[in-house]
């Protein structure tokens, strides 16, 4: 070990990143740049060098008119100024032979008085590239399920049918034992159609959702309490709500979400008449909503499984059902930037909520 402070090898280790990396003065006065940001000036060919000491950065910036440069250069700008500490910045910076997308990173920071800013520029391709994979293949995916689940209609709706033709034509000379049969078998192609009609409805929720609007949470649910109102009658449901807010979304996806928690609070009830509370907490910018019911419960450690598509933890005899309900509630809660979970016990009840980000002006 030699006797240097740590703080003089800064220099040469910063030459090691691959970061393009610079301190302007506070008028945007370049005053030292890194390996990677000099080696990054000598491979762009412009007009001003930006990895010339004592040039000033803004008119580097600046001197291109592209909308990428007017923002750098606007941001730049505001940070020399004192009008802001941070700020970020993601652009794309094409070659004819290569695309690469860069974020753009200055900060102020202050040094005996005098204020100086760091600038820095990340290679962020790799990311990008990897985003844009994940889309594409989230796009075949949904593209996929969509056209699976369309095409898939028309010849189960033939089997049903022709199978209810066949029961129709031959009645009379069917014994019990073939009555029974097709029973089973249209109940089975009913069922696989309202599967993949949630299916259909499912792999929507992203391609089909309308654009997002004010929308009150308090008409939401008293429109799902009338269009409930008969399964409510016949349960002798209890149902109380507290005053809930209005946030930023999706109408007829968020209706589709109380829709989907009362239906299974009603369904899951057990013996009891159910009785279910709807809430709303403030969570700093966020609402969390919740619906309690004091119904069958589930095991804790079945509390993520029935979030995923056609998981269920009941049989169809016991309960009728697709397993698509909650899976679209958590699509939907995730459009609008939000989470959904549940919390319970075996036959303790079960309170599901979701946090959604409030807007400016939704007191509840
Ligand atoms: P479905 O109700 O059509 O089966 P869901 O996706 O809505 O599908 O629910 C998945 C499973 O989660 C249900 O089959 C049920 O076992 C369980 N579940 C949902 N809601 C409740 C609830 N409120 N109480 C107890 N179990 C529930």
């Amino acid at each position: 070990m030699n006797g240097r402070e740590p703080e003089a090898l800064i220099p040469a280790a910063v030459d090691t990143l691959p970061i393009n990396f610079a301190i302007l003065d506070d008028e945007g006065t370049i005053l030292y740049t890194n390996r990677a940001w000099q080696e990054f000036g000598e491979a762009n060919d412009i007009e001003i060098r930006p990895d010339t000491i004592g040039t000033n950065y803004l008119a580097i910036t600046g001197q291109a008119e592209t909308e990428t440069a007017q923002t750098a250069a606007a941001g730049l700008s505001e940070i020399l100024a004192g009008e802001r500490e941070l700020f970020e910045f993601e652009y794309p910076c094409h070659s004819p032979d290569r695309k690469r997308w860069f974020l753009m990173r200055a900060a102020s920071f202050t040094d005996d008085d005098q204020r100086y800013v760091a600038v820095a520029h990340f290679d962020i391709t790799d990311r990008y590239e990897y985003q844009r994979r994940l889309e594409e293949s989230n796009e075949r995916l949904q593209q996929f399920a969509y056209v699976a689940s369309h095409d898939l209609q028309e010849p189960l709706r033939m089997v049903t049918s022709y199978l209810q033709l066949l029961e129709r034509r031959y009645r009379d000379e069917l014994d019990e034992d073939a009555e029974a049969f097709i029973e089973f078998a249209v109940d089975g192609a009913e069922r696989m159609e309202a599967m993949i009609e949630g299916l259909l409805t499912y792999s929507r929720v992203e391609t089909q959702g309308t654009s997002f609007g004010s929308v009150d949470l308090d008409a939401v649910l008293d429109d799902v309490l009338t269009d409930l109102a008969v399964r409510i009658d016949e349960t002798g449901a209890d149902i109380t709500a507290e005053s809930l807010p209005t946030v930023d979304g999706d109408a007829s996806q968020l209706r589709q979400l109380f829709q989907n928690l009362l239906e299974n609070a009603l369904q899951y009830s057990g013996e009891q008449e159910p009785r279910i509370s709807i809430s709303a907490t403030r969570d700093g910018d966020e609402w969390i909503i919740s619906v309690s019911d004091g119904g069958i419960g589930i095991d804790r450690d079945d509390g993520d499984r029935i979030f995923e598509i056609f998981q269920r933890l009941h049989t169809h005899e016991e309960h009728d059902g697709t397993g698509i309900g909650l899976a679209l509630c958590r699509r939907v809660v995730e459009r609008h930037g939000g989470d959904i979970w549940v919390e319970s016990e075996q036959n303790g009840g079960s309170t599901f909520s979701f946090r959604l980000p409030s807007t400016t002006d939704d007191e509840a």
